[in-house]
């Protein structure tokens, strides 16, 4: 675990900007689409702003006037943790072969026991009818 974790705060996922257009391309290959109308082509980026507290990752579909990020219908919907701390999660998840243990999310996370079961439990939901393989592509190895 902790190889994996060095091997981890070596990687891309340090920077949460970054983490985002992983994810982003991983999920859109040929660009946003907004998951309430699936419109692909009307999709306005929102520049980041943590002062205003804009989010990395904002979209705006102009037909139905929502806005989204890559995090709506994944695993990491509705968590106020960053994404670069899910993916750390991911990754070493990962590295762990065929378990995920919440002591050791905790640790190397630096989160309270309760958002590591959350974080444990949401990745075995995730993971239950393909096991942590269904994770792979969001491997450090592809990110940069
Ligand atoms: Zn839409």
């Amino acid at each position: 675990m902790i190889s994996s974790a060095l091997a981890f705060e070596q990687s891309c996922f340090r920077d949460e900007a970054a983490a985002y257009v992983f994810v982003e391309s991983l999920v859109w290959p040929s660009g946003p689409v907004c998951p309430r109308c699936g419109e692909a082509d009307l999709i306005q980026s929102i520049r980041p702003n943590p002062a205003k507290r804009v989010r990395y990752g904002l979209k705006n579909c102009v037909p139905c006037n929502r806005q989204f990020t890559v995090r709506q219908g994944m695993i990491f919907e509705n968590s106020k943790l960053p994404l670069t701390t899910w993916l750390k999660a991911i990754f070493l998840a990962l590295a762990d072969a065929d378990r995920v243990n919440t002591a050791e999310l905790r640790e190397a996370l630096g989160v309270t026991s309760v958002t590591a079961r959350l974080v444990a439990k949401r990745l075995e939901l995730a993971t239950a009818d393909h096991g942590l393989d269904t994770l792979a592509p969001l491997t450090a190895e592809r990110c940069c």
